[in-house]
């Protein structure tokens, strides 16, 4: 494996571990080059998978792309990489698995949005803000009125309405940054 930040292809294994539900292996790796450290995780990819974007692009999954979209939508929230890579690969092997070779952006969206909406709500609207590309504030504050609402009338436990609460009054709420929209819809 090349090093990421000074290109040297003589890196070394310093430690393997292979993750408690056997889904990846995680390597500790050193550059013997310039001294860096770095972790690689190895997967299983049972098929390539084709993704139309809404621009009527077709390109190749990327599955760091996706990482990048929910860490971003994760960011300060109390989700641990190690989940994250586990939201990821969830999505993955579902796509892997839908039987045709190409899906949409938007089915990958409603996947992430699917799974972000049981963990963690702040993390949600930052995702579905991307999603549903709101042109302006007052369509996005609608949207937030609509859950919020939501979660009232499903009487959703007094956690998830604290969430609710937090991500209108919490300063560190902002929608996800606009090139990752770019790359990933
Ligand atoms: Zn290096």
């Amino acid at each position: 494996m090349r090093c990421p930040f000074c290109a040297s292809p003589d890196t070394q294994v310093k430690d393997s571990r292979i993750a408690e539900d056997g889904s990846y292996i995680k390597r500790r790796r050193f550059c013997t080059e310039c001294g860096s450290r770095f972790t690689t995780f190895e997967r299983v990819q049972l098929k390539d998978i084709m993704v139309k974007k809404s621009n009527g692009l077709v390109v190749p999954f990327e599955r760091e792309k996706l990482l990048k979209s929910i860490q971003i939508a994760c960011k300060k929230r109390p989700i641990s990489d190690e989940r994250i890579e586990k939201i990821v690969s969830s999505i993955q092997r579902q796509l892997e698995t839908t039987g045709e070779g190409e899906v949409s952006s938007r089915e990958i969206g409603v996947l992430a949005m699917e799974i972000l909406l049981s963990l963690d709500i702040v993390a949600y609207i930052r995702f579905a803000s991307v999603y549903y590309n709101f042109d302006n504030k007052e369509d996005f504050s609608k949207f937030i009125d609509t859950i919020q609402k939501e979660a009232l009338e499903e009487n959703t436990d007094k956690i998830l309405e604290k969430s609710y609460d937090k991500c209108s009054l919490n300063p560190e709420f902002e929608p996800i940054a606009k090139e990752v929209k770019d790359e990933l819809f």
